[in-house]
C-alpha cells in the first residue's frame, strides 16, 4: 500500500502564505521527488489558490471538516459537494478539535463521513482517547466504540490521534501506537490506517515502520514546507 502523508493547516497562514506554501511542496516534487501520496488540508478559503498551485502535480488537496448535510439553510458550513467541486479527494472528519470544540459525536462525524463518501470524497476520520481514558488504560476500548460508531461502509482512512499527543510534542510509544492499529486494521482489515500527533521529520521513519501504520497526518510540521518534505521523504 502506499503511504499517504496528510498535512493539516488547521486556522492558519494568509492566502499570500497558503500559496507560498503549495508552491514550495510543488518545487520539492520536482527536485526531490516522493512516491508516496502527499495531500495538503488548507483553509476553506484557501481551497482554490491552494489547488491552483497544485493541479499539475501529483500533490493532492483536501479540506479540514465537511457539513453532515447535502445543502439548505446551515450558514457558515460547507457541503461535500462543494469541496469536490474544488477538486478535493479528500476530507478530514472527527478531529479531536471539531469533536471538543465542535462538540461533535460519533454520530455527527458518521453523517459527516457518509456525505463525503457520496459525494465522491475519501474521509479520513479521526479516532483518539483523551489523556485520562489513557491513563484509565480504556484506550483500546475507546478507539475501537469510535471506529464501531464513526466508521461507514466504504472506502474510508481511519487516523489514530490520541488526543494527548496533538501539539504537545507527546508521542506514543511505539508499542502503544501498535496495539491500537493492530486492534484497528483487525476490526477494519481493508481500511488503511494512518496515525497522528506531534509527527515531526525527526520522528517520521520511526513511527512509519510500526506494523499497520500506513501513513500519518500531520498538524503544525505541515506549515512549513521544508519539514513537511522530510517526512514525506522519511515515508
Ligand atoms: C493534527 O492536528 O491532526 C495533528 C496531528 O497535529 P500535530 O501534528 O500538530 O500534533
Amino acid at each position: 500500500m502506499n503511504k499517504l502523508i496528510v498535512g493539516n493547516w488547521k486556522m492558519n497562514g494568509t492566502m499570500t502564505s497558503a500559496r507560498n506554501l503549495a508552491a514550495e511542496l510543488v518545487t520539492f516534487q520536482k527536485n526531490k521527488p516522493v512516491q508516496v501520496t502527499v495531500v495538503v488540508c488548507p483553509p476553506y478559503p484557501y481551497l482554490g489558490v491552494v489547488a491552483l498551485r497544485l493541479m499539475d502535480s501529483s500533490l493532492r488537496w483536501g479540506a479540514q471538516d465537511c457539513a453532515a448535510h447535502e445543502n439548505g439553510a446551515f450558514t457558515g458550513q460547507v457541503s461535500a459537494a462543494m469541496l469536490k467541486d474544488m477538486s478535493c479527494q479528500y476530507v478530514i472528519v472527527g478531529h479531536s478539535e471539531r469533536r471538543s470544540q465542535g462538540n461533535e459525536t460519533d454520530e455527527h462525524i458518521l453523517q459527516k463521513a457518509q456525505k463525503a463518501l457520496a459525494a465522491g470524497l475519501t474521509p479520513i476520520i479521526c479516532l483518539g482517547e483523551n489523556l485520562q481514558e489513557r491513563e484509565q488504560g480504556k484506550a483500546v476500548d475507546v478507539v475501537l466504540s469510535q471506529a464501531q460508531q464513526a466508521i461507514p461502509e466504504g472506502k474510508c482512512i481511519i487516523a489514530y490521534e490520541p488526543v494527548w499527543a496533538i501539539g504537545t510534542g507527546k508521542v506514543p510509544t511505539a508499542s502503544q501506537i501498535e496495539e491500537i492499529h493492530q486492534a484497528l486494521a483487525k476490526k477494519k482489515p481493508v481500511l488503511p490506517l494512518l496515525y497522528g500527533g506531534s509527527v515531526k521529520a525527526g520522528n517520521a521513519a520511526e513511527i512509519l515502520k510500526i506494523p499497520h501504520v500506513n501513513g500519518l497526518l500531520v498538524g503544525g510540521a505541515s506549515l512549513n514546507a521544508a519539514e513537511f518534505w522530510a517526512i514525506a521523504e522519511a515515508a
